[in-house]
């Protein structure tokens, strides 16, 4: 039995039994069955389910919301009015998506021959999924994988498992074949025995880029296809030109959404020195803003980090740094995990801070001298998922989001996603994209049938009279 922590209280808030690592094979086996099954379906049942679960989530909203907030510790109102209206729409994204997979194209490309290019799925794909956005992030993984006819065994975060076993049971609410969308729950171990289970035919990973590594090469034996989303340390380059005010806003919201828990926060940013300490200190002031407290309360801007042993691990960064904390920097006492937004500057490219994904509300301000400084500076880290450029010059937000190693730029903004818009990055962040029709064909094969309709060749060799 694992027991739950609320974040925001350090209380207990329940508890949920592991899956015993032995039983990983049956569900797998449940899966294989219902694959078979839904590989057949046609691109309009697949369609209807995924709109009747973003219905059934939408019905549940109050319910999902009480516990997403209970297991994270996040703003009620940032999930049921904002993740929540979004993952019913990726949801209904996909099933639009699942009705223009096929048809890719027919062709005459070799004389005589009628080529046919098929969609069919993967079949079996073992998600796993991380603590920070629970409900959406299990939504990035079922909802494309289902459009393209697979079955999914999902494991999601130890610390996170309640949305994600209610939404496997809107799925078989809404009418999915038995064994379609099935949770197992535990950490690593779980995790392992889904990544190696011969029966699953693909691993798709939401995670540290540690555990990119380690899914990857469990997933070698069995020669399974891949899915890495993993961790991301966001550059946000400020030029002189930019409007201070707007970056201050759109970067302190960047750094801090989801109590900076998030791959694409923005974690470095990185300023024209001329106008640095100006939009150090306007960054200074806008952080000093955030409300962080009772994640049930409206006015709360943040909540708490996920558990104390996080929280720890946060501070340590900051506390190690030797920079100067200009906002910040010492957890909040009282009950719950909480950290405040925190701005730290005089720190050097090379130190941890810069370069090691700490997943907190933390912000890093460092000068730079001219475009070409601001790239290397941006590009010198071992991830590349997100940054944003801030300028009011086109030609230059262009140049520089070009020179770019990541998945996403913003320009004169920093976090805004469309379920059209495919998700995923580069280097150390992992490959494959979430979201998109681009998702969908992750978890897809795309077969060759090859019709001849030329008349009979004259006899060869081959064709003895
Ligand atoms: P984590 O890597 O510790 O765990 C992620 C999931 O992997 C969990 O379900 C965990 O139980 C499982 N896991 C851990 N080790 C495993 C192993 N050896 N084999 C199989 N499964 C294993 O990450 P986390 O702390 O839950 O989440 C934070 C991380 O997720 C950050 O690095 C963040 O950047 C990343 N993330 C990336 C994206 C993206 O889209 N790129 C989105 C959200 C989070």
């Amino acid at each position: 039995m694992r027991t739950l922590i609320n974040p925001a209280t350090g209380a207990v808030c329940a508890e949920v039994p592991d899956t015993p690592v032995d039983a990983v094979g049956a569900a797998v086996e449940r899966a294989r069955t219902a694959s078979a099954e839904w590989a057949e379906a046609t691109p309009a049942e697949r369609a209807r389910l995924l709109l009747k679960v973003a219905d059934l989530v939408e019905a549940e909203a109050e319910e999902l919301t009480r516990l997403e907030v209970e297991e994270t510790g996040k703003p009620a109102a940032v999930f049921r009015d904002g993740e929540l209206p979004f993952l019913a729409d990726n949801l209904r994204f996909f099933a639009g998506a699942a009705r223009s997979l096929d048809g890719t194209g027919a062709g005459v490309l070799s004389s005589g021959y009628t080529s046919v290019l098929l969609r069919r799925p993967v079949g079996v794909v073992g998600s796993i999924a991380p603590w920070n956005f629970p409900l959406v992030m299990a939504v990035w993984k079922v909802g494309p994988a289902v459009a393209a006819g697979n079955a999914v065994v999902i494991k999601p975060a130890p610390q996170t498992p309640r949305t994600t076993l209610r939404l496997a049971e809107l799925f078989a609410k809404a009418g999915a074949p038995a064994g379609l969308v099935q949770t197992v729950t535990g950490g690593a171990e779980v995790g392992q025995a889904l990544v190696t289970d011969p029966g699953v035919d693909m691993v798709s990973v939401t995670g540290s880029t540690d555990t990119g590594r380690a899914v990857m090469t469990g997933a070698a034996a069995t020669l399974k296809r891949v899915h890495l989303e993993l961790g991301g340390k966001a550059p946000a380059l400020v030029f002189e030109d930019a409007d201070l005010a707007e970056m201050a806003h759109g970067v302190a919201m960047g750094a801090t959404y989801n109590t900076g828990q998030d791959c694409t926060a923005a974690t470095r940013v990185y300023v024209a020195r001329e106008v640095y300490d100006e939009a150090v200190e306007a960054l200074r002031a806008t952080l000093a803003h955030i409300t962080a407290g009772d994640p049930w309360d409206p006015a709360t801007d943040i909540g708490p980090l996920i558990s104390e042993a996080h929280r720890e691990r946060v501070h340590g960064f900051v506390a190690r740094s030797g920079g100067r904390i200009a906002h910040g920097g010492a957890p909040v006492d009282g009950p719950g995990f909480f950290y405040p937004p925190t701005l730290v500057t005089d720190v050097a490219q090379d130190s941890e801070i810069v370069q090691g994904e700490l997943f907190g509300p933390v912000l890093v301000a460092l000068p730079f001298d001219g475009e070409d400084e601001a790239v290397r500076l941006a590009n010198d880290t071992r991830y590349g998922l997100a940054s944003s450029v801030w300028s009011r010059d086109v030609a230059r937000a262009m140049r520089v989001s070009h020179r770019l190693d990541v998945g996403v730029t913003w320009v004169n903004d920093h976090l805004p996603i469309a379920s059209e818009a495919p998700h995923g990055g580069v280097k150390g962040s992992g490959f494959g994209k979430d979201m998109s029709q681009e998702a969908v064909l992750e978890y897809a094969v795309t077969r060759h049938l090859m019709i001849k309709h030329a008349a009979p060749a004259e006899r060869d060799s081959f064709r003895p009279a």
